[in-house]
C-alpha cells in the first residue's frame, strides 16, 4: 500500500514524475510543473488491469465495498490541504469562499453519502402466481471523462457510485486540470485495492478511444453539449451505456413578490460560484419591470464587495476563468452585450496587461433577451439581468432553450413559486437558490443537457444493470 501524502510538495512530486507537459497555474502564469501524457497502449493497459480487478470487487457485498468508500473519505479528508492547494494552483480557484477547500469538502461529503444510501431488492409482483423481483447488477467496468471546472468534486461523482455498485473505473481527466486529478487518484489508490480505480492522462483523442473501446461498458461524461454529441454517437456502435452531464444555460426567475434586499446574495453565489464557471450556474436572470432597479442595485451592492484575486490568497472568494479559451469566450459575449446597447452596471473592463486570466465580476442590464451573452453559456463571471412585464413572457423566454439543466424561482410565496417551478423545463428547479446541489437528491439534465442523473439511490442505479428474476 502507498502512504498518504503529507504535503504539497510530497504530492506535486508524485504525481509530476515522467511528466512532459507545462502546466501553469492561471492566476500567476507560474510554472507548477509538468504533467504526463499518455497514449491508446497504455488505455489497453489500464482497461486490461480493471476488467481483471472488476469480478473480485463486485464478489464483495454492498456493505464491504461501502467500508471501502468510508475509508477513501478519510484518506481524502487526510489530504485536503495539500489537494486544495494544488487544485487552486491548477485550477485557479482560491482557497476560500464556494472554491478549492468547499470542494475538498464536497468530495468527502460525496463519497460517505455514496457509501451510507441502501439499495434495497425490490418485489415488483407477488401476487400468488407471479413473483418478480429487481436487482442492480455491476456493469463492468467504466470509463469516466470530465472537465475542468470542478475536477475533483465531479471525478469523485464519477468513482464513488461505480465503485459501491461493483464496477471498476479508468479515469481520463480534462487535459487542464490533469495533475489536480491524478493526485486525487493518489490518495484514494492508498486505500483502494489495486486495478479498482485507474487514471489515464491524456489528450481528447484518447477520450474519444475510450468511447470505442471493447473492454469498457459504461461512459459516464461530463463536459460540453458538443463533446456529449460526439459521444452519443460514437458510443452506438458496443451500446455502451451512457450517462451524460452535459452544458447548460440556467435561468432564475425573480417573481414580483420577492424581496431584493433578502434574495441579493443568494443571486450572487448562484451565478458566481467558481466564478461562473459551474454547470448549474444562474446564468440569464429574468426580474420583473417593477422590481428591476432594485435588484439591479443589491446585486451590485453585493458584488462589487467580492475580493477576485490570486488562489492562495486566503481573502479572495473568485479567481481567474482556467484558461485562455474560456476567458477569450466571456470577453467576447461582454463585448456583444456592449455593442447590443446593454447597460454595464458592474466590471466589463479587464485589464489586459495583467498577469492571469481574470476578468472582473461583470453585471449587465437592460440588455436584449436575444443577445449571446443571453442565449449562449457564458460560462464565467457575466451576469445578464433581463428585464419582463409578464410572467408569461419570463417563463417562454426561460423555456425557449434547447439546454435544461438547472434553473430558479425566487419569490416570498412558496405556494406561488411552485407552481411557476413546475412550468419551467431543467432537471431540478431550486426555489429561493441556485445550484445548491446534494449527495441524496438526483441530479441531471433535460433536452441537450444530456440524460441520466446522478447522486442518491437513483444515481447508483444509473451505475448497475436492472434484473429482473421472474418465478
Ligand atoms: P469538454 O467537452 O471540452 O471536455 C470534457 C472532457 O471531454 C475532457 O476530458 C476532454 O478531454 C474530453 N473530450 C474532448 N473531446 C472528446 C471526445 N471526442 N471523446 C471523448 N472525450 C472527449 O468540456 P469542458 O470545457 O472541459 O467543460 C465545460 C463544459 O462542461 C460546460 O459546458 C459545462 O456546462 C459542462 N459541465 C456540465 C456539468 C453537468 O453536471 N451537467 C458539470 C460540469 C461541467
Amino acid at each position: 500500500m502507498l502512504s498518504l501524502p503529507t504535503s504539497y510538495s510530497e504530492l506535486v512530486s508524485r504525481v509530476t514524475t515522467g511528466g512532459t507537459r507545462e502546466v501553469f497555474d492561471p492566476a500567476t502564469e507560474e510554472l507548477i510543473g509538468l504533467a504526463p501524457e499518455q497514449g491508446t497502449d497504455v488505455l489497453d493497459e489500464l482497461v486490461a488491469k480493471a476488467r481483471e480487478a472488476q469480478p473480485a470487487w463486485a464478489a464483495l457485498s454492498h456493505a464491504e465495498r461501502s467500508d471501502y468508500l468510508m475509508k477513501m473519505a478519510d484518506a481524502i479528508e487526510h489530504a485536503s490541504e495539500p489537494l486544495a492547494e494544488l487544485l487552486s494552483r491548477e485550477q485557479g480557484k482560491p482557497l476560500n469562499g464556494p472554491n478549492a477547500r468547499f470542494e475538498l469538502g464536497g468530495c468527502v461529503a460525496w463519497t460517505r453519502a455514496t457509501a451510507s444510501f441502501g439499495l434495497e431488492e425490490e418485489t415488483l409482483v407477488d401476487d400468488g402466481e407471479t413473483r418478480a423481483v429487481l436487482n442492480y447488477r455491476p456493469i463492468g467496468v467504466v470509463g469516466g471523462i470530465g472537465p475542468w471546472n470542478w475536477p475533483l468534486m465531479i471525478t469523485i461523482w464519477q468513482i464513488a457510485p461505480a465503485l459501491r455498485m461493483g464496477n471498476t473505473i479508468v479515469l481520463k481527466p480534462s487535459e487542464y486540470t490533469t495533475l489536480s486529478v491524478l493526485a486525487l487518484v493518489e490518495v484514494i489508490n492508498t486505500v483502494l485495492p489495486e486495478g479498482v480505480v485507474q487514471i489515464i492522462p491524456a489528450t481528447p483523442e484518447v477520450g474519444a478511444a475510450m468511447t470505442i473501446h471493447p473492454g469498457i461498458d459504461k461512459i459516464t461524461f461530463t463536459g460540453s453539449t458538443a463533446t456529449g454529441k460526439k459521444i452519443a454517437a460514437s458510443t452506438a456502435d458496443t451500446l455502451k451505456r451512457l450517462t451524460l452531464e452535459l452544458g447548460g444555460n440556467d435561468a432564475g426567475i425573480v417573481l414580483d413578490d420577492a424581496d431584493p434586499k433578502a434574495i441579493a446574495e443568494g443571486l450572487f453565489w448562484g451565478a458566481f460560484i467558481n466564478t461562473g464557471q459551474t454547470c448549474a450556474a444562474l446564468k440569464r436572470l429574468y426580474v420583473p419591470d417593477s422590481l428591476y432597479d432594485q435588484v439591479c442595485d443589491e446585486l451590485v451592492a453585493v458584488a462589487q464587495n467580492m475580493p477576485m484575486g490570486v488562489g492562495l490568497e486566503e481573502q479572495n472568494v473568485l479567481g481567474p476563468l482556467q484558461n485562455k479559451a474560456q476567458y477569450d469566450i466571456v470577453a467576447n459575449l461582454v463585448q456583444k452585450a456592449k455593442d447590443g446597447g446593454a447597460r454595464v452596471l458592474l466590471g466589463g473592463n479587464p485589464d489586459e496587461d495583467a498577469k492571469g486570466f481574470f476578468y472582473p465580476t461583470t453585471l449587465m442590464a437592460d440588455i436584449d433577451k436575444d443577445n449571446p451573452l443571453v442565449v449562449e453559456e457564458q460560462f464565467g463571471p457575466a451576469l445578464p439581468i433581463i428585464r419582463y412585464s409578464t410572467l408569461e413572457e419570463a417563463l417562454e423566454e426561460a423555456n425557449k432553450l434547447n439546454v435544461g439543466l438547472g434553473a430558479s424561482v425566487w419569490s416570498s410565496n412558496i405556494e406561488r413559486a411552485r407552481e411557476v417551478a413546475a412550468k419551467v423545463q431543467a432537471g431540478t428547479v431550486w426555489i429561493n437558490k441556485h445550484g445548491a446541489i446534494d449527495p441524496r437528491i438526483p441530479f441531471g439534465g433535460i433536452k441537450e443537457s444530456g440524460y441520466g442523473v446522478e447522486f442518491g439511490v437513483e444515481g447508483l442505479k444509473h451505475m448497475g444493470l436492472p434484473q429482473v428474476i421472474c418465478e
